[in-house]
């Protein structure tokens, strides 16, 4: 129904490293089953917002809800365990194990504790389960043929991948990720598209950073700029695009 709550609206948003304000007062939504881009000069704010949404910083004010929840001084565990996950630009993984065991151990740490004690702390039931959850959200994402295959020995689009199927164990609502494309073969941009629109198919939401204007224009449902740490604009990719603020702001022209 048209009256709906988005499934994650931030309200006022402000994060003050001292004296600079990296994130000012900053308001946006993201509704259910929406791919929402969020885009924006270096220092503009967009890694210190994911922050705040995955309780990594703590906001020094404004709020956050998610799924009719308060969650803006709620810890990263937490709202993990709430439903929203991401992905990290740089590829988390230990090289000699296999993609399942990186699936299955990321999903584990679920970003929080070490990795011995992750591995120490597991009894075989708990194992099997993880290895069981991992395989089916590789196969989710067309990776099973991977699954074997030593981590390490991956080209990029595939590791990506498997950070995406990794971050899908924790069964998220909201996926945030961080830089999708950078670096990515033609191809791997064409598959990895691919997976994201199935995840919006399948009701997901998601929230991605990303320079790569072609990517974020052809993917999104809607744009998020930020610049200086506030919201420059909010619309679709063909708004955002014949933004005369955005042209002057962002792409310089
Ligand atoms: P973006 O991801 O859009 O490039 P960031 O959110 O990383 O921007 O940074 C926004 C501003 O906040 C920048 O000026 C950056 O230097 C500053 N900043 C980010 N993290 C910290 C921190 N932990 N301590 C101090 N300043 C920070
Ligand atoms: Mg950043």
């Amino acid at each position: 129904p048209a009256d709906r709550a988005p499934l994650l609206a931030a309200k006022d948003l402000r994060k003050q490293f001292g004296g600079l304000v990296a994130v000012k007062d900053v308001g946006f939504s993201i509704g259910h089953g929406e791919i929402v881009g969020l885009i924006g000069p270096n220092g503009a704010g967009k890694s210190t917002t994911f922050n705040l949404l995955t309780g990594v910083l703590p906001a020094t004010s404004g709020e956050v809800t998610f799924m009719g929840r308060r969650i803006e001084k709620a810890k990263s565990r937490e709202i993990a365990a709430l439903g929203i996950a991401r992905s990290f630009q740089h590829v988390k993984m230990v090289p000699e194990m296999t993609v399942l065991e990186n699936v299955a151990l990321g999903a584990h740490l679920r970003g929080g504790s070490g990795i011995a004690r992750a591995i120490l702390g597991l009894d075989r039931a708990d194992e099997r389960r993880l290895l069981r959850e991992a395989e089916r959200q590789l196969l989710r994402i067309g990776m099973g043929h991977l699954m074997h295959e030593q981590a390490g020995n991956l080209a990029l689009g595939p590791q990506r991948l498997m950070e995406i199927a990794r971050a899908l164990c924790l069964d998220p609502a909201l996926l945030l990720l961080d830089e999708p494309a950078a670096g990515l073969r033609h191809q791997e941009k064409l598959a990895l598209v691919e997976v994201l629109r199935q995840l919006r198919a399948e009701g997901m939401s998601l929230l991605l950073v990303e320079h790569d204007m072609d990517f974020v224009m052809g993917l999104t449902d809607r744009i998020v700029v930020m610049e200086f740490g506030t919201k420059l604009i909010e619309g679709t990719p063909e708004e955002v695009r014949n933004s005369p603020a955005v042209r002057a702001a962002y792409l310089g022209t």
